[in-house]
C-alpha cells in the first residue's frame, strides 16, 4: 500500500489513477502536461457538468483559460457538484458577470513594474514573471491580466531587461520567482535562470513560488532537486488550499524538498465555500505540518475579475483567524493577510484582542476569554 505512515497516524492515499493508464506514464510529470484537459468535452468524459459549468466551460475560457492536469482532475469526487478541487478548477457561469469590485489588476502590479516581468512593490524584495503558464488555471486567479496568455518564458531581450534590473538595485536581497508558475519551465531553463541570479552578490536568497507539488507532483523529480540545490538558500512557497491536495504523491513531492534542504512555506488563499473555516483551515495546517511545510499566509481573495462567488468577507476571514488562534500550535496557524487593491502591498490582521489602552496600561482579552493588564515600564501598579 502507498501510504505514508507518520507517527501522528495521517495517512496520505495516492490519486486514483484510471485504470488505463500505465503508473509509468501517470508518474510521468511531461504526460501530464501533454493530457491536460481543457475543452469542454474533456471534462464531460469525467463529470455530469452542471448548466452553470457548462455555460462557464463555454464562455469563460475565452476570459481567462481553462486547464488541468489528469492527476489534479482525479482528485475530485465525480458526482459532487461542490468538491472544493473541482470547483477550483472548472468555472461556473458566475465568473463571466463582473463583480462590484472587480479589478483586471487588482495589485496594480502593471504600475509598479520597472522593468519586463519585474514587480517590485517592496524595497528588499522583487518578483520575476518567469512565465505565465501554469498547470492548472485556477478559478480565482489574481493575476490574469498576466497568466495564461501563451507569451511562456520571456524573449532575450525582455529576460536580459529584468536580470539588469535587478544586478543594478543593489537594494533587493530576495527574487520571487513567480509567474504562472515556474515550474512548468524545463530544468535547463529554471538552471538557466538560478545561475544567472547566483552571479548577483546582493542576493541573499531566492524564493519559488509553485503549484506543482499541488495539480503535478511528479513534477519534483530527483533529477529537479539536485539541480535546484546548488543555488541554495531557495524558498518553495507551495499553494495548497486543501487537505484533499495533500495526496500521497504530494508528500512524497514536499518531503522531497524538505529532505534536500529546502524550507516549504504554504501560501493559501480563503475561497468560499472550499475552505472557509476553522476545520478546513486546520486540518490542511495539520497534514502540512506534518511533511515540515510551514503554514504561512491565509490569503484575503483578492477582487480579480470574475472571482466574487469565491471571496469570502473579511468578517469571515478573520473570524476563522479568531477560532484558530490559540487553539491550535503556532506553527500550524497562517498569518491572515489582505494584499490591498491598488498596490498597497500586504497588510496583516489579527483578531482584536485589545480592550482598553492608556499611556500607562494596556487591558487585553485572551484567546480563551481570560482578560488581563500589561503596566508600561516606569509604571506602578497604582496607576
Ligand atoms: C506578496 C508579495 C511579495 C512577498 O511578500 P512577503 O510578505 O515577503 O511574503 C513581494 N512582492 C510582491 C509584489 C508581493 O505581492
Ligand atoms: S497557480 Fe497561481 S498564477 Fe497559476 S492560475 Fe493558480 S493562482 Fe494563478
Amino acid at each position: 500500500m502507498c501510504v505514508i505512515h507518520t507517527p501522528m497516524r495521517i495517512e496520505f492515499e495516492p490519486a486514483p489513477r484510471p485504470q488505463d493508464i500505465s503508473p509509468q506514464d501517470w508518474m510521468d510529470w511531461r504526460w501530464q502536461v501533454r493530457n491536460r484537459l481543457k475543452r469542454f468535452e474533456d471534462f464531460s468524459m469525467h463529470f455530469a457538468l452542471t448548466e452553470s459549468e457548462i455555460g462557464g466551460l463555454r464562455e469563460a475560457n475565452q476570459a481567462f483559460k481553462v486547464q488541468a492536469t489528469p492527476y489534479y482532475a482525479s482528485l475530485a469526487e465525480p458526482g459532487n457538484i461542490h468538491d472544493p478541487i473541482r470547483r477550483m478548477m472548472i468555472p461556473l457561469a458566475e465568473e463571466l458577470s463582473d463583480g462590484k469590485q472587480a479589478m483586471s489588476d487588482p495589485l496594480a502590479e502593471r504600475k509598479y513594474s520597472p522593468a519586463p516581468r519585474i514587480v517590485h512593490r517592496y524595497p528588499d524584495r522583487v518578483l520575476f514573471l518567469v512565465t505565465d503558464t501554469c498547470s492548472v488555471y485556477c478559478r480565482y486567479c489574481l493575476r490574469k491580466h498576466f497568466t495564461g496568455h501563451d507569451e511562456a518564458f520571456p524573449v532575450r531581450t525582455e529576460y536580459q531587461a529584468a536580470l539588469d534590473y535587478i544586478k543594478n538595485q543593489s537594494g533587493i536581497r530576495e527574487v520571487i520567482l513567480s509567474g504562472g508558475d515556474p515550474l512548468t519551465l524545463g530544468d535547463e531553463r529554471i538552471e538557466e535562470i538560478l545561475k544567472d541570479l547566483s552571479q548577483i552578490p546582493h542576493l541573499d536568497l531566492i524564493r519559488i513560488g509553485t503549484r506543482m507539488p499541488v495539480v503535478n507532483p511528479m513534477r519534483i523529480t530527483n533529477e529537479l532537486v539536485s539541480r535546484l540545490k546548488i543555488y541554495h538558500p531557495i524558498f518553495i512557497m507551495t499553494h495548497f488550499n486543501h487537505a484533499k491536495e495533500v495526496t500521497y504523491e504530494a508528500a512524497k513531492a514536499l518531503l522531497r524538498l524538505v529532505d534536500n534542504g529546502f524550507p516549504v512555506l504554504n501560501q493559501m488563499v480563503l475561497l468560499r465555500g472550499i475552505n472557509d473555516s476553522a476545520e478546513a483551515v486546520e486540518q490542511l495546517s495539520r497534514r502540512l505540518l506534518r511533511l515540515r511545510v510551514k503554514p504561512y499566509y491565509m490569503h484575503q481573495c483578492d477582487p480579480s475579475l470574475g472571482t466574487d462567488h469565491f471571496r469570502t468577507s473579511i468578517r469571515q476571514s478573520l473570524k476563522i483567524q479568531r477560532e484558530l488562534w490559540g487553539k491550535i500550535s503556532g506553527l500550524a496557524l497562517p498569518q491572515l493577510s489582505v494584499d490591498l487593491p491598488g498596490g498597497g502591498g500586504k497588510v496583516g490582521l489579527v483578531p482584536d484582542f485589545l480592550i482598553e489602552k492608556t499611556d500607562s496600561h494596556w487591558r487585553f482579552r485572551g484567546w480563551d476569554g481570560v482578560e488581563s493588564t500589561y503596566i508600561e515600564p516606569g509604571y506602578d501598579h497604582n496607576f
